[in-house]
């Protein structure tokens, strides 16, 4: 069994295929692949060997873990223990999808992939005309109504021992930033925070989820990541009264299948009508860059979410979108930028999620709406965090405001609090710099 995004043993139909084609007795294997742990930041590789040694516990120790290109690991440990198959679910990413290819080419038995890390999988639905979807409420639909299977009960597995093979064994955590507090991570901790939201703030979700303030969402994205749970084991215990949950679900799934069809749309605009908008270069966008990152725009809510993304390697979605928002609208920076910062420090960095987040914000991606859907970073503030207290949080210097200043620091009697940036630029400046962008752009283009 090769594990990857599916590091569990719950309803996991490629363990079930291994453990019927053993007979019961099956290897766990994974394989640290350079290409995949390079461009992954220390937050997210730290959450990953955390979650391989909760696997490798789960398996008696027994789970062997190699370093290398995938073919010529999994080549050579199928000569060393005579497998007759190699099990592993179906990779949808471009990456994936292509080195699975050449495993396949590549090893002495098959390579036989079931199930997918989703509840119906990349590249299974199409529109009355035969296309794949590129709009969500069209797609949701259809998903809807195709549905999925029911969770595969759990597999008797007995798993080789590993004593005798080499092992490069798991690594140990990368360096990481002081204070940086990371999820529980592995099956368990997933079953168990999946309850905790499913046995109470579920309830609630469709008010709070836009929240940042409230611990209202599920937390789930980082299991969802790694395999340690299924989307389809959430939505089998969902009640018709979930709707907007199981809704957020397939945003997920809707972005896989857009990838899935778009390889491209990882790193070049989905939609290229904006492709000539500018950007400024140099010594001025590093530095923008570099006070965005940092948590130091001087614009409270997008500080507090930098800042968290910073601290915990995870950031609620509306902030998602109000910094996302920021760097492209009145920074004026491409989302390209943004997106690689995310994903050198979220633990649930997902290509298509990500990229396709990004894209939303930009208004380069699936979704029509135009550009000038700007926010306002003081009116989202004030909004969706309307006592203050998710900045008060992150951005310790604001602490002392009341809710009537906290949003906009810099209108009080006696100034911005000690320590607390100035604005780096005016908001209502940047919106208008970036619709005439965008008017200009369109103009030339008619
Ligand atoms: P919940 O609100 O509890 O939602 C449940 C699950 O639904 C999530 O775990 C996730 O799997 C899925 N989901 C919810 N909203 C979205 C969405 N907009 N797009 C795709 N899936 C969604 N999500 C990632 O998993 N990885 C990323 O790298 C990522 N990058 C993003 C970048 C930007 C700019 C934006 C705007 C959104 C991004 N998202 C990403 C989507 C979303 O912000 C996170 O999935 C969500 O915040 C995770 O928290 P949660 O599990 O508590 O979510």
């Amino acid at each position: 069994m090769w594990f990857r995004r599916d590091l569990r043993l719950l309803d996991n139909p490629a363990l079930a295929a291994a453990t019927e084609a053993g007979d019961g007795s099956v290897l766990g294997v994974f394989v640290l692949d350079p290409a995949l742990l390079h461009p992954s930041g220390a937050p997210r590789l730290a959450v990953l060997y955390r979650t391989l040694r909760v696997l490798d516990s789960q398996l008696g120790g027994n789970l062997v873990v190699r370093r290398g290109r995938p073919e010529t690991v999994l080549g050579a440990l199928c000569h060393e223990v005579v497998a007759g198959s190699v099990h592993c679910a179906a990779d949808f990413g471009p990456y994936g999808a292509a080195r699975d290819q050449a495993v396949a080419q590549a090893l002495p038995v098959p390579l036989v992939r079931t199930g997918s890390a989703y509840a119906v999988p990349p590249g299974q639905l199409t529109n009355a005309s035969g296309a794949n979807f590129s709009v969500y409420s069209a797609f949701y639909r259809a998903w809807f109504a195709r549905g999925w299977p029911e969770p595969v009960p759990a597999a008797r597995t007995e798993w080789l021992p590993a004593g005798e093979l080499s092992c490069d064994g798991i690594p140990a955590d990368p360096p990481l930033e002081p204070g940086l507090r990371l999820p529980e991570v592995g099956e368990p901790a997933a079953g168990q925070a999946w309850r905790a939201f499913r046995d109470g703030p579920i309830e609630r979700y469709r008010h709070d989820r836009n929240r940042p303030d409230l611990a209202g969402t599920s937390r789930m994205s980082v299991h969802l990541k790694w395999g340690t749970v299924h989307p389809r084991t959430l939505l089998a215990e969902l009640e018709p009264r979930h709707e907007v949950y199981r809704k957020e679900l397939a945003w997920r799934e809707f972005y896989a299948d857009v990838l899935h069809h778009r390889p491209d749309s990882a790193r070049e605009h989905y939609r290229t009508e904006l492709a000539g908008l500018p950007h400024p270069s140099g010594e001025l966008a590093r530095q923008r860059l570099a006070a965005w990152a940092a948590g130091r725009t001087g614009y409270p809510i997008v500080d507090a979410g930098m800042r968290q993304l910073l601290s915990e390697g995870w950031m609620h979605n509306r902030v998602r979108m109000i910094v996302a928002s920021f760097l492209v609208k009145d920074l004026h920076l491409p989302w390209q930028a943004g997106a690689r910062h995310f994903s050198a420090h979220l633990v649930d960095g997902d290509l298509a999620s990500n990229a396709h987040g990004w894209q939303w914000v930009a208004g380069t991606g699936t979704d029509p709406a135009p550009y000038f859907r700007i926010f306002n970073p003081s009116l989202q503030g004030q909004k969706f965090d309307p006592a203050g207290d998710y900045v008060r949080r992150y951005v310790p210097e604001l602490a002392g405001l009341p809710a009537s200043r906290i949003h906009e620091p810099w209108r009080g009697p006696d100034g911005l609090p000690p320590g607390y940036p100035d604005r780096i630029v005016d908001h209502a400046v940047e919106r208008a710099a970036a619709l005439a962008d965008y008017n200009a752009l369109r103009g030339t283009r008619s």
